[in-house]
């Protein structure tokens, strides 16, 4: 029997979450919690949990992988096999590499590879808990790790999932709007608003599309906010936490 509900929007415009359609998860993170990795970062949205580690930039192995010009960015998404409901196989799947294909992608325009010729910077994104949204949180989470290991880039990239269910877009959808909605489109996106990763799954018209890009970016931004408040946990001054509070 299918546990779908029958309505994902009640007649106030709220979902069975308690949120507005353009409403994104409570999101929080907490960077340098891995001491043996170079960056590390934590991230819970939602009942979405996830760990990102990042090593590098170190030596390249095999030696004829390397890049005589610029350091290899290779992204390694995982979820642990109690992270859902039914356990996971260990293991990369068909589904799992993709992911991290495309989610290495996501960072191309803003790491500075020319930096660390010949090098590798590996990035490890480990989903904990899942509850639809894994790969934009592990993006979100692999962001600061990058920032937390010193790699330089020209700016944060934030991701988030905007989805359809009962004839209305909805931002970062959850686990019942993942599974039973009419649409699953995850983006990410660079500070200055470029597009690094654009999936979609499902049926939406092209306006459907490009309003939907528009709410992405909106949750981008509130997204930001959040990885630049961490960063100034972390690496702020005393006097600059002044400044952001007044
Ligand atoms: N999921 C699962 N088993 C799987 C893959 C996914 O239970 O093998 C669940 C998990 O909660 C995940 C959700 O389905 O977050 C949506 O998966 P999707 O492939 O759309 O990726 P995501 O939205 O997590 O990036």
């Amino acid at each position: 029997m299918s546990d779908k509900p029958e309505k994902f929007i009640d007649e106030n415009g709220i979902r069975l979450d308690g949120r507005r359609v353009d409403e994104i998860r409570p999101m929080t993170v907490e960077m340098g919690v891995l001491t043996r990795a170079d960056g590390s970062c934590y991230l819970e949205w939602g009942n979405n949990k996830v760990l990102a580690a990042v090593y590098g930039p170190r030596e390249l192995h095999p030696r004829r992988l390397q890049r005589p010009g610029e350091a290899l960015v290779r992204y390694r998404y995982n979820m642990a096999a109690f992270s859902v409901e039914d356990r996971i196989r260990p293991g990369p799947s068909r589904r799992s590499t993709e992911i991290s294909k495309v989610s290495g992608e996501a960072f191309e325009p803003v790491v500075m590879k020319q930096f660390y010729p010949s090098a590798v910077i590996d990035v490890f994104a480990e989903v904990l808990q899942a509850d639809a949204g894994t790969r934009t949180a592990a993006i979100n989470a692999a962001t600061l790790a990058l920032v937390d290991a010193g790699i330089p880039m020209k700016g944060l990239v934030a991701a988030c999932a905007v989805g359809k269910v009962d004839g209305q877009l909805v931002l970062d959808l959850n686990k019942p709007e993942d599974n039973y909605g009419d649409a699953d489109l995850p983006i990410a996106m660079t500070e200055d608003g470029d597009i690094t990763l654009l999936q979609m799954d499902g049926n939406l018209t092209v306006e459907e599309v490009n309003k939907g890009i528009e709410m992405v970016r909106e949750g981008c931004e509130q997204i930001f906010a959040i990885q630049k408040a961490a960063l100034l946990e972390r690496f702020g001054t005393a006097e600059e936490e002044e400044v952001l509070e007044d």
